[in-house]
């Protein structure tokens, strides 16, 4: 009974990503990914996950960077996948950084994602990865767009769009149709037990956004999927933000210019 639960879970899991990955196309067989595991341990989850699809681009490569806490190896096929130890100082400087946002009014998630993200672009063009994937499930990715209407920011998905993004790395998240209690599921039967990490955000929003796709199960993704629609954005209108490699409106987000004034003072 077990086994079949676990298999069922884990099946389902990987449908959605390799869904994700197909609908966005988020890969192709020559890229190489640079994948970020955290948050934990959405990040651990979907490094085993990206190990096993990996194997089938034979001319892909998978750069993996996994926090020096954390004791995580690839068993099999291991050729076209190298994993680096990332130091706490990273996690602190955004920590960090996240500290500011009431000051200068910006929300909390969305900056220290920029933070994170900023590093993770100077990261990936020293491994040389193309693209960069983020384990950020369908639970907080809604959280961090609605952070952004809340503050009066247009929440725009990293979804591949059609802009040129020059010297920086695609932003991909194949666990955007995963939810939370998924990755609960799956902890919980594989009995895995990895340290969770405080991340910035309000959790009681989270679970409200959770409530509101349990009574309307899409609603969630509708929205988040016709955001430019709604919000009457002209895809000619949307850049990449030259530090984060996020969507946005301007040359630098709202995050990265904070950002960039809080490391000039
Ligand atoms: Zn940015």
């Amino acid at each position: 009974m077990i086994m079949r639960e676990e298999d069922d879970i884990v099946k389902k899991i990987e449908r959605k990503i390799r869904r994700a990955i197909s609908k966005f196309h988020m890969y192709t067989p020559i890229d190489h990914i640079m994948l970020c595991a955290y948050p934990l341990p959405e990040g651990i989850v979907l490094a085993e996950y990206l190990a096993r699809i990996e194997r089938e681009f034979p001319r892909s490569k998978l750069t993996i960077l996994v926090p020096e806490i954390i004791s995580f190896n690839v068993k099999e096929h291991q050729q076209n996948i190298r994993i680096i130890r990332i130091s706490e100082e990273v996690f602190s400087r955004v920590a960090k950084i996240a500290e500011e946002a009431n000051k200068y009014n910006v929300p909390r998630g969305n900056l220290s994602l920029a933070a994170l993200l900023s590093e993770l672009q100077r990261l990936a063009r020293e491994v040389e990865a193309n693209k960069i994937a983020l384990p950020l499930t369908a639970d907080i990715e809604a959280y961090l767009a609605f952070e952004k209407v809340i503050y009066g920011h247009t929440p725009l998905l990293d979804m591949p769009l059609k802009v040129k993004i020059n010297a920086l790395a695609r932003i991909t998240l194949p666990m955007i149709n995963v939810s939370n209690e998924d990755i609960r599921k799956f902890l919980s039967i594989k009995g895995d037990i990895y340290e969770e990490l405080e991340l910035p955000i309000e959790e009681d929003i989270v679970q409200w956004i959770n409530k509101l796709e349990e009574r309307s199960p899409g609603i969630i993704y509708g929205y988040l999927s016709n955001v430019e629609r709604i919000m009457e954005l002209k895809s000619e209108e949307i850049v990449i933000c030259e530090s984060c490699g996020r969507p946005s409106l301007n040359k630098l987000c709202n995050e990265c210019r904070v950002i960039k004034l809080i490391s000039s003072t």
